[in-house]
């Protein structure tokens, strides 16, 4: 008997509308996977086993009157009914949490669904619970969550990345096949990368943002994390396409091919024949692990191989990808963020016979971590009046330039670039916490497809010093379809690579129920 926690998503489908399994059987191996790992990874924030069982059961429902009515029923179900799905919790579930991993939400309640929960409700998907992030999707490695940090599967000691991390945790130790992530400037495909699954960043505009804690309005997308191209697609499909209550939501159609990439090897190797593959010369950065640039040119060479033809491109802003994401973001963060105030959402501190001027300021002091107020801090000074001009209006600028070096490279006829997702494999706890300029660096490579408004993918590409290390596809807008057959085309062509059958090499220590907990972790590590 086959552990169904191990299958794809697409498998557990088929098994699902076979009848060799229910919603429910697949629902209780996935809780019971989450609720007894949680311990040693922290990947979630809340486990809903009562919620998650009454959908599951309401799916069984619907699969045994399709199986009733015959196998053309059977066939129009949705590809997502009755398999488990995490969210990060960032989420809005109507009558549930929405921490975004601060202080500030806790005690929250979304009074409605996110307009993805809706899709997902639709699909007739399983949402297993919230999954743990830093607090509002600020970091790259889950260490700044108010709720403590997960550990990676792979290495217990080492960041799962972010922000995402919790969510990409839980679909690398199989404790969902599906997992919902935001990528504002690489919160989905770093933490794939580091965790070893498919992350995709989707055109900005291709979901819809309604209902989902607002970080850089500019910048954020959500997106399907999972454990191949074709699951990917699934999701994506499932939550794309235009909402009118998020005004940036495009009015383009969603392709209905990403319910139908290529299931066979060859069909999916032979879309790379003659297509031509952008090496951006600037994301071969210094500082890059030497582990990692090897496997990204052995990937690079397999691609080529099998048809593809590579070329040497240049995008030369890249360098000021970094300097001007950190001048955008914070400020757009800076306004998101003073919706919190203590009266409207959340934590609320009432210091006795003080104004509410002192009452905001306290909660606010407590309310938000050291991130978030380096944050507030830089955004509130680029705003600020004489400074407008010499900071947001410059960044945004140079963030044209940034788009165009994109619009060049694809107008000149290159399908897709090639590059690492991230210059290194996952850190230990505490590498980068004191150096915000180090782990603003984990994103150099993510962030300028954010900046640009593009889509990106990473894939896993094999280990360099047994950690995992990701290979990013970068498209032109709207071109999510074919990031994922490039996608399911690398996958066809290392179907037989030895890593690809390998486990994370911690998870089974991630069974102990009394071992030290990540927070424990990062604490040893940090007075080692
Ligand atoms: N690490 C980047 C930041 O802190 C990206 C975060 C994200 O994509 N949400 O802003």
């Amino acid at each position: 008997m086959v552990d169904s926690t191990r299958l794809l998503g697409h498998d557990m489908a088929e098994r699902l509308r076979q009848g060799e399994v229910s919603s429910r059987e697949l629902t209780l191996a996935h809780l019971d996977a989450a609720e007894r790992q949680n311990h040693a990874l922290n990947a979630w924030l809340l486990i809903d086993r009562d919620g998650a069982l009454a959908q599951a059961d309401a799916a069984d429902a619907r699969l045994a009157v399709a199986r009733e009515e015959g196998r053309a029923a059977l066939e129009a179900l949705h590809p997502l009914l009755g398999l488990p799905v995490a969210l990060k919790d960032l989420v809005s579930v109507a009558g549930g949490q929405c921490t975004a991993g601060s202080r500030i939400l806790e005690g929250y309640v979304a009074p409605y669904d996110a307009h993805i929960t809706e899709r997902l409700r639709d699909a007739g998907a399983v949402i297993l619970g919230k999954t743990n992030m830093d607090e509002f999707a600020m970091g790259s490695s889950n260490e700044w969550s108010a709720f403590g940090p997960v550990s990676n599967p792979w290495d217990l000691d080492s960041v799962p990345g972010g922000s995402s991390g919790g969510s990409a945790a839980a679909v690398a130790a199989f404790h969902v096949p599906f997992g919902i992530g935001t990528d504002t400037g690489g919160s989905i495909r770093q933490p794939a990368a580091l965790t070893g699954i498919v992350g995709l960043k989707p055109t900005y505009g291709r979901v819809s943002r309604y209902g989902i804690v607002a970080f850089a309005s500019s910048l954020d997308q959500i997106g399907p994390l999972a454990r191949d191209a074709r699951d990917a697609a699934v999701l994506l499909h499932a939550v794309a396409g235009r909402d009118a209550r998020d005004s940036t939501s495009a009015p383009v159609p969603v392709p209905e091919d990403l319910l139908n990439l290529p299931s066979s090897d060859d069909e999916a190797a032979g879309w790379l024949k003659g297509k031509r593959l952008g090496l951006p010369r600037e994301y071969f950065v210094k500082g890059m692990e030497p582990g990692v640039e090897a496997r990204i040119r052995e990937a690079v060479a397999d691609l080529e191989r099998a048809g593809a033809t590579i070329e040497e491109v240049s995008l030369p802003h890249t360098d000021y990808g970094l300097a001007t994401y950190y001048i955008v973001v914070p400020a757009e963060a800076s306004a998101n963020l003073a919706r919190y105030d203590g009266v409207r959402y959340g934590h609320s501190v009432r210091l006795p016979g003080a104004d509410f001027i002192a009452d905001y300021l306290a909660t606010r002091g407590e309310g938000f971590g050291p991130e978030v107020k380096r944050r507030i801090m830089l955004g509130t000074y680029a705003l600020s009046a004489g400074y407008y001009d010499a900071f947001y209006l410059k960044a945004q600028k140079v963030r044209t330039l940034i788009k165009r070096d994109f619009d060049d490279v694809f107008g000149s006829g290159i399908d897709a670039l090639v590059a690492p997702t991230s210059p290194s494999v996952a850190f230990k706890f505490g590498a980068r916490t004191a150096d915000p300029v180090a782990m603003y660096l984990s994103d150099a490579c993510t962030l300028p497809a954010n900046m640009a408004g593009i889509a990106g993918v990473s894939l896993p590409c094999g280990l360099s010093a047994g950690l995992p290390v990701g290979l990013q596809f970068i498209g032109p807008p709207w071109s999510e379809l074919e990031l994922l057959r490039f996608g399911c085309a690398y996958e066809a062509i290392t179907a037989d690579a030895p890593w690809r059958s390998l486990e994370p090499a911690q998870l089974a220590l991630a069974d102990d129920p009394v071992g030290p907990t990540p927070a424990q972790r990062a604490a040893a590590l940090a007075t080692a």
